[in-house]
């Protein structure tokens, strides 16, 4: 580690910016989770009152104006762009004009969850890590791959599930969830009051990624997905209606940002390695990462897909999967569009990561190096023409 990244990783945890962040992060996280935003009564969440206690001295201590209360605490975090916040942060931490609060929905951004999970005491409670990590460990002992594997691709085939279908699927499934079925109801709730179409008395889910969208203070849709939004207007998909088989079931918010949404782009990178003649096995050794790619002469790579906001948050978590089972080199894929938009994410990705590996690579890079590695142009490596996206529309490269 040379001595910047040295200073950077010491320096981190003692740096007012960074914990008065974290702090707000995991309090609005949290706020989420106990009703809708503004909904809040007192006594407030402990999470929600150490961040405005963080904020207020942080404030005090700079001789900037403090919120008054929690609810201007969150009007901060839905309008006040994180590199404006009070505190001194080290370099390229936060993405320009970004924030903890969606506007429209005063939803916590994708963003809001990668700086409650880099709070080493939320960590547990708001990453996928908790239930990931049960599932695979009851996997093991029970030496039932299949079933880790029925779980993995129903998080991320399925976001959304009525009350009924998620009764009886453990049995519909033929045994295939095994030791898993019970978990189900830990990580599928009632779908939160915000997602509901009153009018309809559906719950909505978008027609791109299949989980349910949210509706905006002026009465339009939403959907929490970067890539989904960036398509343009939300599109619906299935509806849910309140009264028919028990209602909506949504897949808690961190599975679905780091289960779901990686899952549905690791299977169809999967699909394109193993149509151009890579030997593709997803989620091997129980979750120990995304994909394990083996080339015909003989070297094998351990891909995980990260779509995170910030290259900063992301390098801090850069180290290899334990090689279970085994590969030779380890590889990060980001989407090339998120390079695009933000020119310097690979130098402040390589600024805060403490090791060497794993490499950072575009989906597009990656291809490359599978083409190279298995020596051909063989067609499913093709990276040139746009790829139909599962809803039809034409997405630039694989992603
Ligand atoms: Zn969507």
């Amino acid at each position: 580690m040379s001595q910047d990244r040295t200073m950077l990783t010491t320096l981190w945890s003692e740096t007012d910016g960074v914990l008065l962040l974290r702090s707000v992060a995991t309090a609005m996280v949290r706020l989420s989770e106990v009703g809708d935003p503004g909904a809040y009564t007192l006594p407030y969440p402990d999470e929600a009152q150490r961040a405005l206690n963080t904020t207020v001295l942080t404030c005090l201590l700079l001789k900037a104006k403090p919120p008054e209360s929690l609810p201007e605490l969150v009007e901060w975090a839905a309008k006040r762009p994180l590199d404006q916040w009070p505190g001194t942060l080290p370099p390229d931490v936060v993405p320009p004009e970004s924030r903890f609060l969606d506007e429209a929905t005063r939803q916590p951004t994708a963003l809001c969850y990668e700086w409650a999970v880099d709070a080493e005491d939320s960590a547990a409670r708001h990453s996928e890590q908790r239930y990931m990590a049960i599932a695979s460990q009851r996997c093991w002992e029970e030496n039932y791959p299949e079933a880790y594997r029925a779980f993995r691709l129903l998080l991320t085939r399925r976001p959304v599930l009525t009350h009924r279908e998620l009764a009886t699927l453990p049995a519909a499934a033929d045994g295939e969830l095994g030791p898993l079925g019970d978990l189900l109801y830990d990580v599928y709730r009632p779908a939160p009051s915000g997602h509901l179409d009153r009018e309809r008395r559906s719950h909505i889910s978008c027609a791109r990624c299949h989980t349910l969208l949210h509706l905006t203070v002026g009465g339009d849709l939403w959907c929490e997905r970067r890539r989904c939004r960036e398509l343009g207007t939300a599109r619906r998909g299935r509806e849910y209606p309140v009264d028919d088989g028990g209602g909506a079931q949504l897949l808690i918010r961190p599975l679905r940002q780091w289960v779901s949404a990686t899952g549905a782009l690791e299977e169809r990178l999967a699909q394109r390695l193993a149509a151009a003649g890579a030997d593709v096995e997803l989620w091997p050794g129980f979750g120990a990462y995304g994909i394990r790619v083996r080339f015909p002469g003989g070297t094998t790579l351990a891909v995980d897909h990260k779509d995170w906001e910030s290259p900063a948050l992301l390098g801090r978590r850069a180290v290899p999967p334990q090689p279970d089972p085994p590969y030779d080199r380890c590889v990060w894929v980001v989407p090339a569009a998120r390079l695009r938009k933000n020119p310097d994410f690979r130098t402040t990705f390589e600024a805060y990561r403490p090791s060497a590996s794993p490499e950072l690579m575009t989906d597009r890079e990656l291809l490359r190096t599978a083409r190279r590695l298995i020596g051909t142009t063989a067609p499913g490596l093709r990276d040139t023409a746009p790829d139909p996206g599962p809803d039809g529309e034409a997405t630039e490269g694989l992603f």
